[in-house]
């Protein structure tokens, strides 16, 4: 199995993975990242997370030292070899290493690009038939939410609250905007047949998930509206369910103590989860 790790430009085994203490990154979070869910070794959307990182990367004036076609070279090379039926692959990149300062360093200096593969695991059967329930609270984030910026401290504290009362996902509350996205999933909501998320915003991060299961459903000519939803609308609604690379479509079922529906996952989440599962069996040729 290839445990190799890809560290500014060449592979390495973890022992010799190594960055400095002052790697900007570690310093002061001035880096962007992305996850990318590989089924048998195959990565699914590759081309649409190489263009978000690229994306987040312009945002925070982050010069990569490679091409596009580069760091679609660099993954599939790290996928040599594995055939776990799951794996994530990480990527990292940030300011380098420099003398600690807020701005960016005056002499030039590379950025460091991490890259690595693990093992995970699909949502099991049981989660995916019950839902998951989710706890709300308030966004303590800043306007740059669209941006995939390893500043995510507000996110680590909302999944620990999360799992300190016993919950799976806690959703962002945005004051005089609405309940935006969860801590690492975007939300959508089924109201009287209406499938509905939030707009691209600085509130949320354009989800790779998200946009497939958008056109899934406008491909199957279910209407569809972008907009936020209060804490109230999202309880009332008849489904409620989250998007992301890990968790595809997933089915919440109860939301701040209350049952979404009749507490079980409804037929248009359960429709979208399938096919989006479909369209992955189809692109990595399961
Ligand atoms: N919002 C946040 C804050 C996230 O961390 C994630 C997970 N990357 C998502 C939304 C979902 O994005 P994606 O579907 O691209 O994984």
């Amino acid at each position: 199995m290839n445990k190799m790790i890809f560290l500014n430009g060449q592979f390495v085994s973890q022992d010799k993975a190594l960055v400095s203490i002052k790697d900007r990154g570690f310093q002061l979070g001035d880096g962007i990242y992305e996850v990318i869910r590989c089924y048998k070794g195959r990565a699914f959307s590759l081309n649409e997370h190489i263009d978000r990182l690229l994306k987040s990367a312009e945002a925070i004036r982050l010069e990569l030292p490679y091409s596009r076609n580069d760091l679609i070279e660099y993954v599939k090379e790290l996928l040599v070899g594995v055939t776990w039926d799951y794996a994530d692959i990480y990527i990292q990149a940030t300011r380098g290493v420099a003398p600690r300062t807020h701005e960016f360093p005056a002499a030039k200096v590379n950025p460091t690009v991490v890259m690595y593969v693990s093992q995970s695991h699909g949502v099991p059967e049981r989660t995916r038939e019950k839902g998951i329930t989710a706890i709300i609270v308030p966004d303590t984030r800043g306007t740059i939410c669209n941006i995939k910026s390893i500043n995510i401290l507000p996110n680590v504290l909302a999944k620990q609250a999360a799992v300190e009362a016993g919950a799976d996902e806690a959703l962002f509350e945005r004051e005089g905007v609405g309940v935006v996205e969860g801590a690492s999933s975007n939300i959508f909501a089924v109201q009287e047949g209406v499938l509905s998320t939030g707009p691209l915003s600085p509130y949320t991060l354009p989800g790779v998930t998200r946009d497939c299961v958008l056109q899934l459903a406008r491909s199957q000519g279910l209407p569809t509206e972008l907009r936020f939803h209060s804490r109230k609308e999202l309880i009332a609604a008849s489904e409620v369910f989250i998007t992301s690379t890990s968790k595809e479509v997933l089915a919440v079922t109860s939301l701040a103590g209350h049952k979404i529906g009749d507490g079980r996952p409804g037929p248009i989440t359960l429709k979208l989860a399938k096919d989006y599962r479909a369209l992955v069996e189809r692109e990595c040729g399961l």
